[in-house]
């Protein structure tokens, strides 16, 4: 087997036609979106792990980052490292993780490559994370501090 013929075993595959982040891409699905420019978007998780965790994408539908180009895969992460500042200042928080899954058993959820900022503060420091229900209103209300925060 060669690198371009290795994959990552994942059920959630679906065509880009059926991908949610697809047709979030698409404005046929909402989202509280942060940033977007012609390769790239971020919005608000849907159910975040903590106020303030953010989604990055390339646009280009790809399962895993094994189906982007390697200058595809840095842009993707210092998109991220650019809007970590703006969810960091927006939620008064004390640090940040970056969670990129591949694959099903990597709990990989969305079969388009994604980069979750989940914020974390001080305090919560070695302790697990539980997903905390969120309404699109509050979605909203963070994407646009986060916005305020980055100066866009
Ligand atoms: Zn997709």
């Amino acid at each position: 087997m060669n690198e371009t013929e290795m994959r990552i075993r994942n059920s959630a595959s679906v065509p880009p036609e059926r991908c949610v982040f697809c047709q979030i891409i698409a404005r046929k699905l909402p989202a509280a979106l942060v940033y977007e420019d012609s390769d790239y978007i971020a919005f608000m998780d849907r159910s975040p792990f903590n106020e303030g965790h953010t989604l990055v994408c390339p646009k280009k539908h790809g399962e895993t980052v094994w189906d982007m180009t390697e200058p595809e895969i840095g842009g993707l992460f210092a998109l991220a490292a650019r809007i970590s500042k703006g969810v960091i200042k927006a939620t008064n928080s004390d640090g940040f993780r970056f969670v990129q899954n591949n694959g099903e058993a990597a709990n990989q959820v969305v079969a388009h490559v994604h980069i979750h900022i989940i914020p974390v503060k001080l305090e919560e420091k070695g302790q697990w994370m539980d997903r905390k229900p969120a309404t699109f209103e509050q979605l909203q209300e963070m994407s646009v501090r986060i916005k305020n925060a980055l100066g866009i």
